[in-house]
């Protein structure tokens, strides 16, 4: 059935303005008004911003982690996306060595299939780079649609790849039009600083930011980017958490690298004293890069504001505090890494971002969606509202108040970070290729009817073409 959504305030990446949408066959097929069709659904969208569907460019669902899994695995942590407004996610395959990548890239559909209520793509893990890699890397690109290969630069012993490995995967990337994603940190640094803390009985969940200093960051930030201006590449660097790395990345542009950041919720409004908080509290806030000083929340702003940090993900990586993150009770080093955040990623930024006069209203479309859809080969599909366009559409009331707190998210997850936070702003309503995934604050659809989605090659031109958004 054709829907028709009325009386709403569109926004782009680009343009604000009041139309209507004609929605058919999950496709929007007219903007403007006076259309009327009698066999439509009329949605009212009086008083709303009309969105594009927020993506989600940086989430772990159903994932193996330091003995334990992400406690929300598809089903549910699509659906907390939902209620955020958010309608793609693209989500980390994890792969381990000797495997082959195509068995890993199983074992996600596996996760996914049967469980996902929106849209999903895989970036791609990547852990070494041997003959076999390099032979399957071509065939898995182009038959699953994977142009994003991720290298983590952290974990010892556990994800960390060589500097080797990310060069050579540098340069299978700029060969097949793919984008290497890079967790920036020096794990071998913070291997060293973990065990003398522990050894000098320093046991407390604070103890994980101070082993892990900015500058590990820094220097892993500037190293990747300096590696892929040899190889002539492209990346962008996930979950940038302080000044010292969105300076090396923006230092980097300025020499004409071809690099990008992402910035987290977390890092824009919590900081490091959270993980001073006592009975064990500290630890709902161990993110792996940790919580910064305060200070650093203002340079990632700027950064956001002035288009050096381009996107915003969620790192979604959820662990309940009892039974998950207490197996650091008496270890820091053991605190599962990462929090819930899936579904508040797009009202966070609204609110602390736009009603706080940070950034503007197109500005915050371009962050929750359009240049993730963009830089990940998902664009224009997704990540906007023109003809042609699946009708991914958020209808978000900017003028409610509300609270932020675990006993009304729809994540899997026992705490909230963000427990108490006043916020403005919600997402009412949201259509996935046009059917109803929200309606007014109610979840209406199957679980197994998300997509998998197979993207397109990294376009350098197309993300750069519209790189300048309009400032305040
Ligand atoms: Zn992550």
């Amino acid at each position: 059935m054709k829907k028709i959504i009325k009386n709403g305030t569109i926004v782009t990446a680009t343009d604000t303005y009041k139309a209507d949408i004609e929605i058919n066959d999950g496709v929007i097929t007219q903007i403007g008004s006076g259309f009327y069709s009698q066999d439509a659904e009329v949605v009212d969208a009086d008083g709303c911003y009309v969105f594009p569907g927020g993506i989600d460019p940086h989430t772990h669902l159903d994932m193996p982690f330091g003995g334990t899994m992400t406690k929300d695995d598809y089903e549910t942590g699509t659906r907390a996306a939902a209620f955020g407004g958010t309608t793609t996610i693209i989500d980390f395959c994890l792969t381990s060595k000797g495997v082959p990548l195509k068995d890993a890239v199983e074992t996600w559909h596996n996760k996914a299939k049967d469980k996902a209520v929106i849209d999903y793509g895989f970036h791609l893990q990547i852990v070494e780079m041997t003959e076999n890699v390099l032979k399957e890397l071509p065939v898995i690109s182009k038959e699953e649609g994977i142009t994003s290969f991720k290298v983590f630069m952290a974990y010892k012993n556990q994800f960390q790849a060589d500097d080797e490995t990310l060069f050579k995967t540098l340069i299978a990337a700029k060969e097949l039009g793919a984008l290497v994603m890079v967790h920036a940190e020096n794990g071998d640094v913070i291997d060293y600083l973990v065990k003398k803390a522990l050894e000098e009985g320093n046991t407390e969940p604070i103890f994980h930011a101070l082993t892990r200093p900015p500058e590990a960051e820094g220097e892993a930030t500037g190293r990747a980017a300096t590696l892929t201006g040899l190889a002539d590449s492209q990346l962008y660097v996930v979950h940038v958490s302080c000044e010292d790395a969105a300076k090396k990345i923006a230092e980097a542009r300025s020499k004409g690298i071809d690099i990008w950041g992402e910035t987290c919720p977390q890092y824009l409004v919590l900081d490091q004293s959270y993980l001073e908080k006592p009975n064990f509290e500290g630890a709902k806030y161990v993110w792996s890069p940790p919580l910064r000083e305060k200070w650093n929340q203002e340079s990632l702003w700027n950064a956001l504001k002035s288009g050096q940090l381009q996107t915003i993900g969620s790192d979604q990586c959820s662990f309940d505090f009892n039974g998950q993150k207490d197996l650091g009770k008496d270890d820091f080093s053991k605190i599962p890494n990462g929090g819930p955040l899936i579904e508040d990623r797009v009202s966070i930024l609204y609110s602390e971002g736009v009603e706080k006069g940070r950034i503007n209203l197109n500005q915050f479309v371009d962050l929750v969606s359009t240049k993730a859809a963009k830089l990940f080969g998902l664009y224009p599909k997704k990540g906007t509202i023109a003809v042609g366009a699946d009708a991914d559409i958020v209808l978000f009331n900017p003028k409610v108040e509300r609270v932020l707190s675990a006993k009304n998210h729809h994540m899997a997850v026992d705490y909230n970070p963000f427990e108490g936070m006043k916020i403005k702003g919600e997402p009412v309503t949201v259509l996935s290729r046009g059917d109803y995934v929200i309606k007014d604050k109610e979840f209406v659809a199957e679980p197994g009817r998300g997509q998998y989605i197979k993207r397109a090659n990294y376009n350098e031109a197309l993300v750069k073409k519209e790189d300048a958004v309009p400032s305040k």
